[in-house]
């Protein structure tokens, strides 16, 4: 029983990102010796992440409550759009410190491997956002892979329409790379010298 325990958790631990199975179970060891320092505020913080984190309706990021922080600022510029793949690479723009503009979670790209298509991504909260006609300027911040780059001419070629000045990130991003994996000064030359679509 005690045996069964300790695999399942160390199985379910292995499937985060980053993880293996041995690395899983070294999580689980220290975990159970551990238990008042580490154990206890691990689960009390994941039950608050159960209880009080939300994916924002607008943009599709995560925080408490319904809308996001960046969705309600009012000292971040509603004309800018930056729309990501994940919310990781929303962090790492954030990280870089430089943009100060809104955002918008795909939730994935255009994958033939993963097979997401058009329905996969949050595009009609994109349109519906852009409908208000407040954006002035969307900025195609999806990866330098060839399915982030499929992705951003999709949506170049769909948001033409808006006649919304349309951009994407230029030089410093490495071809075949996730803004997850950048360093900050690499996003923030990236989205400096941005290029009209
Ligand atoms: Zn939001």
């Amino acid at each position: 029983m005690q045996k069964n325990l300790i695999e399942n958790l160390s199985k379910l631990i292995s499937r985060l990102p980053g993880m293996g199975p041995r690395i899983a179970k070294r999580i689980v060891l220290q975990l159970a010796t551990n238990k008042e320092k580490t154990l206890q505020p691990l689960i009390e913080n994941l039950q608050a992440l159960n209880d009080k984190i939300h994916q924002c309706e607008i943009c599709g990021n995560i925080d408490e409550g319904r809308v996001c922080g960046i969705c309600l600022s009012e000292s971040r510029d509603k004309t800018l759009l930056c729309v990501v793949e994940e919310i990781a690479d929303l962090w790492a723009i954030e990280r870089a410190e430089n943009y100060r503009g809104k955002y918008h979670v795909l939730g994935g790209n255009l994958s033939a491997i993963s097979g997401k298509t058009i329905q996969d991504l949050n595009l009609e909260s994109l349109y519906s956002r852009l409908r208000k006609g407040e954006i002035a300027e969307i900025i195609i911040a999806t990866s330098a892979t060839i399915d982030g780059q499929t992705t951003a001419h999709f949506l170049a070629e769909n948001l033409k329409d808006f006649k919304i000045k349309i951009t994407r990130l230029a030089y410093g991003i490495p071809v075949g790379s996730e803004l997850d994996y950048l360093d900050e000064g690499t996003i923030s030359i990236a989205f400096k010298t941005r290029l009209e679509f």
